[in-house]
């Protein structure tokens, strides 16, 4: 499988009231062309800001890429002008975001928003880009298609305007589809109708997805590999059953700890204790250790990302190569 997106070392500075902060430092990952790769963590880990890189959509004068590069199918996004950004934006790379309202213009119809997007992407004429709006419409499974195309954002329920997003995002044909959070704001069935409407999509276009959650039983559903962040840090990263299966660092098994099932949904749940470091007080060594139960003296070095499997990379000092590690053992019970 070729990449289609290679991150190199990203370093993203934000200029915060406690002077510089590094939201992101020194991220690294490659999607694969026709595959799903999930970006966990809790909020605040540097997956959304890593997104808005990609895009670079940075807020203007607070945010930049103070370091590392972005390659897309060979051409470095990092060192592109913002025109020539503009036209891949939407284009070859699409994002649809948690809140569609904050997205779509509440003064023009879905219609007009969908016909000007395809018109300014594929060059047709109005009547020709109105049909393949409502083609576009009917695909996300929009019924009434024709008249739904006449209505404002605001006259459409949530999971509707989450569907128009994807109608937007994908009307183009994006070899890049970018998904942040996009079945949060939903309630379950919509959740479950939106992400099978997403893997529909990617099957029909070979799009290639990042899927960026803070829940895992999302991750299991949709994704085929994962990375998991924490702290603007990449601490693991993983096909997804090799993840689940054979999670190595100590956060990763604590979030997967954290997830509900069915016979525990009464007992009380596992919850990793403390909260993630403020980004203008990151500790010294590994990022992970005021919250791990098996920090000691070499965690006050930052331990490097490194292999443990093939495809398998993990950030602690326990992690080792094939064998059981002493987090293996404590987080078995034992
Ligand atoms: Fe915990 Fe040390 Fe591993 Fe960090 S390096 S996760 S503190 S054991
Ligand atoms: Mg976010």
């Amino acid at each position: 499988m070729q990449p289609i997106l290679q991150v190199e070392r990203l370093q993203v500075t934000f200029r915060s009231d406690d002077g510089e902060v590094h939201p992101v430092s020194g991220v690294d990952f490659v999607v694969h062309e026709g595959e799903t790769l999930g970006i966990v963590g809790e909020s605040g880990c540097g997956k959304s800001v890593t997104s808005l890189s990609i895009m670079g959509l940075l807020p203007k004068g607070i945010g930049r890429v103070s370091g590392g590069r972005i390659w897309f199918q060979g051409r470095e996004l990092t060192a592109m002008t913002p025109k020539e950004m503009q036209k891949i934006r939407g284009n070859e790379i699409a994002m649809i975001f948690q809140e569609p309202m904050t997205s779509l213009n509440p003064v023009f119809t879905v219609g007009e928003q969908l016909d000007e997007q395809i018109r300014l992407h594929l060059g047709l004429s109005k009547r020709e880009a109105r049909q393949r709006s409502v083609e576009m419409l009917r695909t996300v499974g929009i019924p009434r298609a024709e008249e739904i195309a006449k209505e404002y954002p605001h006259q459409l329920s949530g999971g509707m305007r989450q569907r128009v997003m994807i109608a937007m995002a994908m009307s183009c044909s994006p070899k890049l589809l970018i998904a942040d959070e996009p079945t949060t704001a939903l309630d379950v069935t919509i959740q479950a109708q939106i992400l099978d409407l997403m893997r529909q999509l990617k099957e029909r276009q070979g799009t290639s997805i990042i899927f960026i959650t803070h829940d895992l039983g999302v991750v299991a559903e949709m994704c085929d590999r994962v990375i998991v962040m924490y702290a603007g840090q990449v601490i693991e990263e993983a096909p997804v059953r090799e993840l689940f299966q054979h999670p190595q660092h100590p956060y990763t098994r604590g979030l997967i700890a954290s997830i509900p099932t069915l016979d525990q949904q009464k007992s009380r749940l596992y919850s990793i204790r403390g909260t993630v470091p403020h980004p203008a007080k990151m500790p010294a060594g590994c990022r992970f250790a005021p919250r791990c139960d098996y920090a000691q003296e070499m965690c006050r070095d930052n331990p490097p990302l490194k292999e443990v499997e093939a495809g398998h990379r993990c950030r602690c000092w326990l992690a080792e190569k094939g064998g059981t590690t002493d987090v293996g053992r404590i987080a078995a019970g034992s």
